[in-house]
C-alpha cells in the first residue's frame, strides 16, 4: 500500500470513530472576513478552522516590513474574532518551531491534528497560490472545495460572460454595467445627473493655503506590538521603514478609517484626486485599498457609505462617482482581467523593454524630486497614491523601458495594498503598457509639463519643467520624445497616439538628434542592480 493510502485508511478510520462530516476551513491572510465564503456554512462543533504564518508566503516576495506587520496582526486579531465568536481556530504562528513554512506543510500537519472529510478554501488572489490549491486534492489525499470569492460585486463567470466576443475590453464600458447591475446613481436606465463619468471636473490642482483632513492612525495594541518585533527579528533586511505604523489592523478600527474618509475626505476627493504635493502624502485619498483588499472591509459597505453621504447632502455627485467608479469599476474591472487574462500575462513585453530597475527605486537618492519624494512616501508609509504611482514611477519605467518583471516586482514588495490579481494589471497593462493594450488604449506617457501642473515637486527640484533640452531640462522632457521615438514601430498606428507623432514629426533633425543624444546620455548615468533592499 502507498503511503497516501495508508494516511487515507488511517484518516478514514478517525473519522469513522467521529459521529459528523468535519471540515479543515483554511482561511487566508487577505480572506479575513466573517462573511467570507469559507465560513458560510461553518458547523462550530464538527469543523476547524487553519490560520497560517508562512514564511514562503512572506518571503516569495520581500515585501514592505509594514505590509507583513499589516496582514500577520490583522490574522491575529481576526483568528480572536472566530475564537471569541465559538470557532474553533487552529492558528499556526511564524516563529512557532514546528512550522513547516508553507501552506502545503501545514494542511498536512493539521490534517494530522484533526483529521477531516474535506478542506473548504475560497480561490485566492494570485494565480501561483491557485495552482497550489488544485496540487492539494492529490497532493493531500483529501476532497478540496474551492469556492468563489463572495467579497467581489462581479464574479469572475460574469466578468468572462461580459468579454466574451469583446474587441477590447475597456473599464468605462465594464464600469456602465456594474452601475447597471447594482442600481448605484442610476435614476433609471440612466446616470443620475445626466453622466457617466465626471472626471473632466476631477483634475484640479491644489489652491495655496489649502488644509488637509491628515491621515487617521491608529494605535498599535499588544498584537501588534508582538507582530513588530517578529517583523524587526526576522524581515528587517526587506524595504521599507516599519515604524511609524500607524495601519488598522481591526474590522472595528477600518471602519473608523472608513467613517473619516467620508467624512473628512470624500467631500474633495473627486476635485484633488490627480494632484501632488510635498510632504502631504494622503491629500484626500481614501486609504482604503488594504482593508478591502485583505478582508477588513467590503467594498459593498465602502460604496454604500459614498453613496449615503451623498443622499446626504455631505459630498458632492461628482466626488462620489468618481470614488464609487475606483471601486466598482476600477478595482471589479483589474481583478476579472487578471484572471481572464492570467497564466501567461505577465510574460508580455511588448515595448520590449529590458533596462535593470535603477538603485534609486529602493534608496530614493536621485535628483528627480519628483521621484525622490514618491519613493520615500512608499518607504516611509508603504503608500504612494494613484497618480505618483503611475505618472512618477510608472512613467518613468515606462519612458526608460525598464524591464517589466523588475518593476512588477518592485510594486509588489513595496505597498501595504499590494496583492498580485491587482498589482500586476495596473502595472503590467496601465503602467507600463507591456500587454501592448489589452487594458489601456494607449501608454499613460507624459512630460515635466504634467508633473509641474498636477504637483508642486517641481519647484524643489535641480531641474526645469520648462526647459526641453541642454543643462537643468527636465528628463522627462526630453525622455517623453525619445520614448515616442524608439518605440515608432510599436506606437505609431495606435489611433491615440497620432496627435504626439505629428508633434513629434513637426521637430528638425537637430532637434530629434539632440533628444537622442540627451536620453542616451541619461539612460546611461542609470546604474541598477546594486542595491537591495
Ligand atoms: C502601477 C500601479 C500599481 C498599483 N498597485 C496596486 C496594488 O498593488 N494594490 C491596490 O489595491 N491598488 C493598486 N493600484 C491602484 C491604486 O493606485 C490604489 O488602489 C490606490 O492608490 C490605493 O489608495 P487609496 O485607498 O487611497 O485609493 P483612492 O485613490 O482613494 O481610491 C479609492 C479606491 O479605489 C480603488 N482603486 C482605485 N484605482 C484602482 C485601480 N487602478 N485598481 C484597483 N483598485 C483601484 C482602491 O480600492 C482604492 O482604495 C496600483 C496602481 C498603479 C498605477
Ligand atoms: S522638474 Fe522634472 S524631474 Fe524635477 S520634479 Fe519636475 S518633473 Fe520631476
Amino acid at each position: 500500500m502507498t503511503s497516501s493510502g495508508h494516511s487515507r485508511v488511517n484518516r478514514e478510520q478517525a473519522i469513522g470513530n467521529r459521529n459528523h462530516m468535519s471540515k479543515l476551513r483554511l482561511i487566508l491572510g487577505d480572506q479575513l472576513s466573517m462573511s467570507i465564503a469559507t465560513l458560510s456554512d461553518i458547523d462550530k462543533q464538527a469543523d476547524r478552522v487553519l490560520m497560517v504564518e508562512v514564511n514562503e508566503e512572506a518571503t516569495y516576495v520581500r515585501h514592505h516590513q509594514q505590509k507583513l506587520v499589516l496582514v500577520l496582526s490583522a490574522m491575529r486579531h481576526f483568528a480572536d474574532e472566530l475564537k471569541k465568536d465559538g470557532v474553533q481556530v487552529d492558528y499556526v504562528r511564524m516563529d512557532s518551531d514546528t512550522n513547516t513554512g508553507s501552506f502545503s506543510g501545514e494542511i498536512k500537519r493539521a490534517l494530522q491534528r484533526h483529521p477531516c472529510d474535506q478542506l473548504v478554501v475560497t480561490e485566492p488572489g494570485e494565480w501561483r497560490v491557485r495552482e497550489m490549491m488544485q496540487s492539494w486534492q492529490k497532493d493531500l489525499d483529501i476532497p478540496v472545495e474551492i469556492r468563489d470569492d463572495n467579497r467581489f460585486l462581479c464574479s469572475l463567470a460574469d466578468f468572462a460572460q461580459w468579454a466574451e466576443g469583446r474587441k477590447s475590453l475597456r473599464m468605462e464600458y465594464f464600469y456602465r454595467t456594474m452601475r447597471r447591475k447594482t442600481g448605484w446613481l442610476m435614476d433609471g436606465d440612466k446616470p443620475v445627473g445626466g453622466q457617466w463619468n465626471y472626471d473632466s471636473q476631477n483634475r484640479k490642482s491644489l489652491p495655496r493655503g489649502m488644509t488637509y483632513p491628515g491621515r487617521l492612525r491608529f494605535e498599535t495594541d499588544g498584537i501588534t506590538r508582538d507582530v513588530i518585533q517578529l517583523v524587526k527579528t526576522h524581515f528587517d533586511d526587506h524595504f521599507g521603514d516599519i515604524g511609524p505604523f500607524a495601519w488598522a489592523t481591526t474590522r472595528e478600527d477600518a471602519q473608523r478609517a472608513l467613517d473619516h474618509f467620508i467624512s473628512e475626505c470624500l467631500p474633495d476627493f473627486g476635485d484633488y484626486q490627480d494632484a501632488m504635493k510635498s510632504g502631504e502624502n494622503f491629500l484626500f485619498h481614501a486609504l482604503l485599498s488594504p482593508y478591502m483588499n485583505i478582508g477588513l472591509l467590503d467594498p459593498r459597505e465602502v460604496c454604500e457609505a459614498a453613496l449615503q453621504a451623498f443622499e446626504d447632502e455631505r459630498a458632492p455627485l461628482a466626488a462620489v462617482e468618481g470614488f464609487v467608479r475606483q471601486v466598482i469599476g476600477w478595482r471589479e474591472y483589474i481583478r476579472g482581467f487578471y484572471w481572464l487574462q492570467m497564466p501567461g500575462y505577465e510574460r508580455s513585453n511588448f515595448l520590449a523593454a529590458k533596462r535593470p530597475l535603477p538603485d534609486f527605486f529602493w534608496t530614493a537618492e536621485t535628483d528627480m524630486n519628483c521621484l525622490r519624494q514618491t519613493i520615500k512616501t512608499t518607504r516611509r508609509h508603504a503608500y504612494a497614491h494613484h497618480i505618483q504611482r503611475l505618472m512618477i514611477t510608472g512613467n518613468f519605467a515606462l519612458l526608460t523601458s525598464l524591464a517589466p518583471t523588475e518593476v512588477e516586482e518592485w510594486y509588489l514588495q513595496v505597498y501595504v495594498d499590494a496583492f498580485e490579481w491587482v498589482e500586476l494589471p495596473n502595472t503590467h497593462g496601465m503602467a507600463l503598457f507591456a500587454d501592448g493594450g489589452l487594458l489601456a488604449s494607449k501608454p499613460y506617457a507624459a512630460s515635466g509639463a504634467y508633473i509641474n501642473r498636477m504637483s508642486d515637486y517641481c519647484s524643489d527640484c535641480r531641474f526645469s519643467p520648462g526647459k526641453k533640452l541642454g543643462e537643468g531640462a527636465c528628463p522627462f522632457n526630453y525622455l517623453y520624445w525619445n520614448f515616442l521615438i524608439s518605440k515608432e514601430k510599436q506606437l505609431r498606428s495606435n489611433p491615440r497616439m497620432g496627435l504626439a507623432y505629428r508633434n513629434l514629426f513637426n521637430k528638425s533633425k537637430a532637434e530629434i538628434d539632440a533628444i537622442v543624444q540627451q536620453s542616451e546620455q541619461f539612460l546611461e548615468t542609470l546604474s541598477g542592480g546594486d542595491v537591495k533592499p
